[in-house]
């Protein structure tokens, strides 16, 4: 599944052909996706104007002049692409794979821009909803979601706070939704690694008894903001369906130091460990037992 750095790096390329732009037409090919769309989801959009697009953990918000948000969410195996509203009808030697892609492509968003924008996804555990701006506050998907990992509400105050008496292993924590958002497998291991902290610990342990952020929290915050930065710039990690919009694929999935590298020798420093896997709350950890601590 996606997690925060490939839903960002889709909403950087979806930015230029959406925002400012449009809805010239939308074509809707599927509307059983994770849920029903609405009826009348294509009339809601047309005309309208993308005003802006953010994102909030992994949903992508596109902000419209209706006074509408529309929110969408990749699910386990969606992708968007973007391609230009001329370039479509040329038949070339992948004219197959292309045909084979379009049995999944549910959602087709003509925009003002002149770029078609695609959403694929072969799984249907993708999403999409219409939201009134003024109700986003009570909409219960992101009503539940703690701060912005990459954000400056996100510190190790914030941490501490949120983990402050939690019997939870630290890797649980992490995963919480609530304590932080976005945040997946994959970048709750490589922070944890960077952070010399064992997945097993305590949750509680960042904190002091009265809640305050101890040294473990900042090395974890700093450690959980360097990796994400450093897989945005990559353009997040290209893991079973997970492609840019333009077809790309991204980098990081070779900068991994633990996730997926079960048995090789760890890569700190002076450190002689092997990385090894263990199974918390039915998902697979990867880590350091010689250097995490
Ligand atoms: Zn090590």
């Amino acid at each position: 599944m996606p997690e925060l750095p490939e839903v960002e790096t889709v909403r950087r390329g979806l930015e230029p052909a959406m925002e400012s732009a449009r809805f010239i037409k939308v074509d809707l090919r599927r509307g059983d996706l994770r849920w029903p769309l609405p009826k009348d989801f294509a009339q809601r959009l047309e005309g309208k104007t993308v005003t802006g697009l953010g994102r909030r953990a992994k949903y992508l918000l596109a902000d419209l002049s209706s006074g509408e948000v529309l929110l969408m969410h990749l699910g386990m195996s969606g992708s968007f692409r973007v391609s230009r509203e001329t370039g479509n009808k040329k038949l070339g030697r992948y004219h197959h794979e292309r045909a084979q892609q379009g049995a999944h492509d549910h959602v087709i968003f003509h925009m003002s821009s002149g770029s078609i924008v695609t959403f694929n996804d072969p799984r249907r555990f993708g999403s999409m909803k219409l939201i009134a701006r003024a109700k986003l506050d009570d909409e219960p998907l992101l009503a539940g979601l703690g701060p912005e990992p990459l954000g400056n509400a996100f510190d190790a105050a914030t941490l501490a706070t949120a983990c402050k008496g939690k019997k939870t292993s630290l890797k649980a924590a992490l995963l919480d939704q609530r304590i932080v958002a976005g945040l997946g497998n994959i970048y709750a291991c490589e922070a944890l690694y960077r952070a010399r902290l064992s997945p097993k610990r305590i949750a509680a342990t960042v904190a002091t008894k009265s809640g305050a952020p101890n040294e473990r929290a900042e090395r974890l915050v700093e450690a959980i903001k360097a990796v994400l930065n450093d897989a945005i710039k990559a353009g997040g990690s290209s893991l079973r369906d997970h492609k840019r919009t333009d077809g790309e694929l991204g980098m990081f999935q070779h900068h991994f130091r633990v996730y997926d590298r079960e048995g090789e020798s760890c890569g700190t420093p002076r450190c002689r460990g092997t990385i090894k896997r263990i199974v918390q709350n039915g998902r697979s950890t990867f880590y350091c037992p010689a250097c995490q601590k």
